[in-house]
């Protein structure tokens, strides 16, 4: 991509609504545009790493076996009438009537719509377990949107669905999910701890809230410090094999971790020394077993083995792509602006012309954009008429894993300048050598 054809409104002034610096630098990095409270249009920049968020999150819930559908965003209040959330939701639903007069919502969530869905068609244990996700817009009418994308009224959710026969085989889904989660985040470059939260009238301890740990979180959590270090599973877990899932879900929940409505002060202190971390976190995700909650009253029933009718055990998996894009810059900034993690980076490389007019670095820059192209590197190849110091900040800003910096007085002895946006470490090297070490 050319930068000198692209759209990346770049703000130079800190803008004065932005209370933390995620909102900060999504507004000054051309990312997001509000357009009205807690509403957001995604900018160019923003929209692909909202892409390669989702991305990560589909990959791995398809490693798991959940498979991908599409729900709509505008939903029959009848559904939620037949399950009794309808008058319990209160005002973060937003109602709508359509011409004929019915009663129409915006979806801030799928469980009955999914109850529906699983009524119409699974009839057998023999078509179980089934896990069914989508990743789409929801709309809740928070009292207070804040923190631009972090939480704001109109966000994006991957959200799924486990069904199950029974309160045995709901909890192999759920633990499919608390691995899978685990896998997602470490990709996304986060450090996301799973925290006992809380499961309402359900109990049990099948709810857990995905945290990570920063100053701008909303709610207080409390852990054991060796949640930091802890290795997460690889690509090689046995998604089939319920006795390796609980291994590792008992690993990630033999130490102390917990929200505050969940905080229980003895267990806490008997934490050793050192070990005790007590701080603000980001949910992230959430994942939770509700059992016969939906299918109980929405009818949604199976015939088991022995041919008896019985309302299937669900639970639900909440990620949200948009918070995300915000959490990991609160993860992963500095002065100048956002450092992304490799993979979900919007582009991986800034190609810069320190000289854009001069036949013989506009050649260089011409050559090393083809051949990174050719090799399917993602490139943002700044053509612009900027000054080199312009081009340096907006590079940091919007922060690509990789700078390319190429000017008349490295290309007299051939070389061009590459510098890691992560520690700023910077070479000078041949041109094929710079590219050799970005691809
Ligand atoms: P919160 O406690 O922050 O209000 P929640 O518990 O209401 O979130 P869930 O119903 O568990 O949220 O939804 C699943 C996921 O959707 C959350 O873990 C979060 O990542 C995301 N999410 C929820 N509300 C918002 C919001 N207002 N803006 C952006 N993302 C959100
Ligand atoms: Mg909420
Ligand atoms: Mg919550
Ligand atoms: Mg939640």
């Amino acid at each position: 991509m050319r930068l000198s054809r692209y759209f990346l409104p770049i703000l130079r002034e800190v803008p004065k609504e932005a209370e933390i610096v995620s909102h900060r630098l999504m507004l000054r990095a051309g990312m997001i545009r509000q357009e009205s409270a807690g509403i957001y249009a995604w900018l160019p920049l923003g929209k692909r790493v909202l892409d390669k968020i989702c991305n990560v999150v589909r990959e791995e819930q398809n490693r798991s076996g959940a498979v991908e559908i599409l729900m709509p965003t505008i939903q029959s209040a009848d559904l939620w009438r037949e399950s009794g959330r309808y008058d319990d939701y209160g005002k973060e639903m937003l109602r709508i009537k359509d011409r004929h007069e019915r009663d129409m919502l915006y979806g801030p969530t799928n469980e009955e719509m999914l109850t529906e869905i699983v009524r119409a068609y699974v009839k057998s244990y023999k078509d179980l377990p089934l896990n069914l996700y989508h990743i789409q817009w929801k709309f809740r009418d928070e009292v207070r949107p804040r923190f631009g994308v972090m939480r704001s009224r109109e966000f994006l959710m991957k959200d799924a669905y486990s069904v199950d026969l029974d309160f045995e085989s709901a909890v192999v889904a759920y633990n499919r999910m608390f691995v899978a989660y685990l896998r997602t985040f470490e990709r996304l470059g986060l450090k996301a701890i799973p925290m006992v939260a809380d499961t309402g009238p359900i109990g049990g301890n099948h709810s857990h809230e995905f945290i990570i740990l920063a100053s701008t979180g909303e709610s207080q959590v409390f852990c054991h410090s060796d949640y930091l270090g802890m290795a997460t599973p690889g690509t090689d877990v046995d998604f089939r094999d319920p006795a390796q899932l609980q291994s590792i879900v008992d690993r990630w929940t033999s130490l102390y971790a917990a929200t505050e409505e969940k905080h229980d002060e003895a267990a806490f202190a008997a934490i050793p020394d050192g070990q005790r971390l007590s701080a603000r976190g980001i949910e992230v995700g959430h994942i939770f077993y509700f059992g016969t909650k939906y299918s109980e009253p929405m009818g949604a029933k199976v015939a088991g083995p022995d041919g008896v009718e019985r309302p299937v055990h669900m639970g639900s998996y909440g990620i949200g792509p948009s918070r995300l894009a915000a959490a990991i810059i609160e993860a992963s900034h500095d002065e100048n602006g956002i450092i992304w993690p490799e993979a979900i980076a919007p582009f991986r490389v800034g190609l810069l012309n320190l000289k854009p007019g001069d036949a013989a670095t506009d050649a260089a820059c011409e050559a090393i954009y083809a051949e990174l192209g050719a090799r399917n590197v993602d490139v943002l190849y700044d053509d612009t008429e900027e000054r080199p110091g312009s081009k340096f900040a907006t590079a940091d800003l919007i922060g690509l894993p990789w700078q390319l910096i190429v000017g008349p007085k490295g290309l007299a002895t051939g070389s061009v300048e590459l510098k890691r946006r992560a520690d700023g470490f910077r070479e000078t090297l041949p041109i094929s050598e710079a590219i050799a070490r970005i691809t």
